[in-house]
């Protein structure tokens, strides 16, 4: 087996956007102690993010502005709505921080050989947050900021990232669309949230558009058809992947009908390609998945995949 790091902050709780909101603290309280309960922690590098993003390493992807915006976002209590469904409580701003500052100690830690492959279970999530714009509950773009401190401090020419959540990664597209050593694959549920940066024309944007209703072969489609043939080409140094589970078919978000084996299956696939060109090295960043109990599951699932550990594992 391969040891995957898992890095988390308890201090992610303190993001609150109300309590009715989807995106709230329960996710991944109810990932963490499922992976307890069945004993999967043990088998995993429970990492503590260590720092807090740096201005510089946010600023290698967002614009000036956009920082100050989301500096100013310090309520001193209660929530206040940012845009649309995207909202702040006072302890927010140190989420936001540290659920990028996971990327950035996960992309240091595999370039200095701690350990090749890391999911970094941290919310809010970012793959909706453009290059100037707040979006979809994501303020920072956390996979960007990852993908960009590999380039420009490791020298890394060629990077993939690959997102399965359900919604287009729109924010991603609007940040790489015009760099083509970055390789941006996404699979989402189309017409759905959030029909922005959709229709790229860029041989580095490579989108799959999935009906409603949509079950367990496409995930077969979206990397044969799709995915693998554009990792074959970019030949990328290292993956990243935007791991969102609400194309799972329980999550009340949407309307496809995935499953926790094909999350596996996925990730497999996404694990033997990483393996034979780019030496394993994969960071996985949680973004959506809003049903508690496949949410649990399909991580679970994703790190058992990623730590080369079979579907049905048990403890001994
Ligand atoms: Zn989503």
């Amino acid at each position: 087996m391969t040891e995957t790091a898992f890095i988390y902050h308890p201090e992610c709780d303190l993001h609150q956007p109300g309590p009715a909101h989807p995106e709230h603290p329960a996710r991944v309280q109810a990932i963490m102690r499922h992976l307890k309960n069945i004993g999967l922690t043990d088998k995993l590098l429970m990492e503590q993010v260590a720092d807090r993003a740096s201005y510089n390493d946010v600023l290698r992807v967002h614009h000036p502005k956009h920082i100050d915006q989301v500096d100013r976002l310090k309520p001193e209590h209660g929530c206040i709505q940012v845009e649309g469904d995207t909202w702040v409580s006072p302890g927010s701003l140190d989420a936001i921080y540290l659920a990028a500052g996971a990327g950035v100690m996960a992309a240091k830690d595999i370039m200095a050989g701690y350990y090749k492959r890391a999911f970094c279970c941290v919310r809010p999530p970012g793959h909706h947050a453009e290059v100037d714009r707040v979006m979809g509950f994501c303020f920072f773009n956390n996979i960007a900021v990852a993908a960009q401190l590999l380039r420009h401090e490791y020298g890394l020419n060629k990077v993939a990232i690959l997102d399965f959540d359900v919604h287009h990664g729109n924010g991603t597209a609007s940040i790489f669309q015009n760099i083509p050593d970055v390789l941006f694959c996404s699979s989402f549920q189309s017409p759905h949230y959030p029909e922005r940066f959709t229709h790229l024309d860029k041989p580095n944007m490579v989108f799959t558009r999935l009906p409603a209703g949509s079950d367990s072969h496409t995930v077969k489609r979206v990397w044969l058809d799709d995915w693998l043939p554009a990792l074959e080409k970019h030949q990328p140094e290292i993956i990243l992947i935007c791991a969102g589970f609400d194309a799972h078919t329980a999550d009340p978000m949407a309307d496809l009908g995935w499953h926790s084996e094909d999350y596996y299956w996925l990730t497999r696939q996404i694990v033997e390609f990483a393996e034979k060109h780019c030496d394993g090295r994969i960071i996985s960043m949680l973004e959506g998945g809003y049903h508690l109990q496949a949410l649990s599951v399909c991580v679970e699932k994703h790190l058992l995949a990623l730590s080369d550990l079979p579907y049905d594992w048990k403890p001994d």
